[in-house]
């Protein structure tokens, strides 16, 4: 039977969205087609509350999106600064050298988020062209500071990269507000529309970069020169070719994104930052520790709580399949065994949550781990 998907992308999708998608693929320059398109890049735009950026939708994923904001804007010898969280901060760091960047790399401890005084001594003590950072790292579930990263980058003239694969209508982004140069994102996480889609939001002075360079740029799919005569004519609602859209995906993009921005953001973060504290203190409850160091560097779209110490990690996560819902495993090299991860974003309601807590809570104690039973659930229903 159905098995309730509760990793950190790809997420449950809506049934609109994905019965949206079952349809004659229509021509990537039908009017039709041509209006969604539009209305997909702006809508993307009020989703990272960036009325003056310019947003790119094409296929691909998060990883060809980090790309492509690495490619455009990084020429060979220029420096990089990669604040980094884990997993997906040292992927950024690999994609930038990929275009010659010469990086430094600022990390912490497992948990923790780099301090704004230490970023701001790196920034004082060089000068860079661009600092790039994960919003929420989903390999540990900490969430970092954009806004005051995006104010550091302000004063000291860097470039700011968003990495929001696991954060975008998530967690609050005000890119214009707080001078984020690039948010990026993918489908398949809380924009709520399966994998396929790389999308991001660059600032007009993210656009005055690339169009300041003095090389090209050394990825012919990704190259900005190729996508932005094709996202000006599906603005301006002109037919135009580069690479064929995904056509249903960007229509199910539609869909979605409308119904975030009818939720409206605000309320959809305020729904995921209850989802987020709900499962946190539903961990707390039955005596699991997660990996954030504190309540204010949690993310609101997944939680990694360790596993306690006589669990046995498979036999956890092959148990909690039984009970019907799929979680995912650790992603950092060094600590894969010793802790799970838990996605809660998107349609994530409280019946997930508590279907999700009851499994944990199951598994555990046949498991022989101590916790009262019911202690787990009973703090998903006091959050809501
Ligand atoms: N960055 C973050 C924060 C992510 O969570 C992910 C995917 N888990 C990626 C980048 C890469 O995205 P994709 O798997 O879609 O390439």
């Amino acid at each position: 039977s159905r098995k309730l998907l509760m990793i950190p992308g790809p997420i449950e999708f809506e049934n609109d969205v994905l019965q949206s998608m079952a349809i004659p693929t229509p021509s990537h320059v039908d009017p039709d087609f041509i209006s969604v398109f539009s209305n997909c890049l702006e809508l993307f735009k009020d989703v990272c509350q960036s009325p003056s950026g310019q947003a790119f939708i094409v296929a691909g994923t998060g990883t060809l999106a980090m790309d492509m904001a690495a490619a455009n804007l990084i020429e060979s010898g220029d420096k990089a600064l990669v604040v980094s969280t884990g997993y997906f901060g040292l992927r950024f760091a690999e994609i930038l050298k990929r275009y010659g960047a010469d990086i430094d790399l600022l990390e912490t401890e497992v948990g923790d988020i780099v301090s704004m005084e230490r970023i701001e001594q790196q920034l004082q003590a060089k000068t860079y062209k661009l600092l790039a950072f994960t919003h929420v790292d989903t390999s540990t579930a900490v969430l970092n500071d954009a806004k005051q990263i995006g104010a550091l980058g302000k004063k000291h003239g860097v470039l700011t990269v968003l990495d929001g694969v696991c954060s975008v209508a998530g967690e609050d982004i005000k890119q214009d507000e707080w001078g984020i140069d690039v948010v990026l994102t993918a489908s398949q996480k809380a924009v709520g529309v399966p994998p396929g889609l790389a999308l991001l939001v660059a600032s007009q002075k993210a656009m005055q970069a690339f169009e300041q360079r003095k090389s090209p740029v050394a990825n012919y799919y990704a190259d900005w020169a190729n996508w932005l005569p094709i996202m000006k004519a599906y603005e301006n609602k002109q037919a135009s070719y580069f690479g064929t859209p995904p056509v249903n995906l960007i229509i199910a993009l539609e869909k979605s994104l409308k119904a975030i921005v009818k939720e409206g953001i605000d309320k959809r973060v305020e729904r995921h930052q209850r989802a987020g504290k709900a499962m946190r203190a539903a961990l707390k409850a039955i005596g699991l520790e997660v990996l954030s160091k504190s309540d204010d560097i949690a993310s609101n779209t997944l939680s990694a709580p360790y596993y306690p110490s006589q669990i046995d990690p498979s036999a956890f996560l092959q148990g909690i399949n039984q009970e019907g819902i799929i979680l995912a495993g650790g992603l950092l090299p060094d600590l894969k065994s010793k802790y799970f991860r838990i996605g809660h974003m998107g349609s994530v309601n409280k019946g997930d949550l508590l279907a999700t807590i009851g499994a944990i809570e199951t598994v555990l104690k046949n498991s022989g781990h101590q916790h009262e039973l019911g202690s787990g659930t009973a703090e998903i229903l006091k959050h809501f």
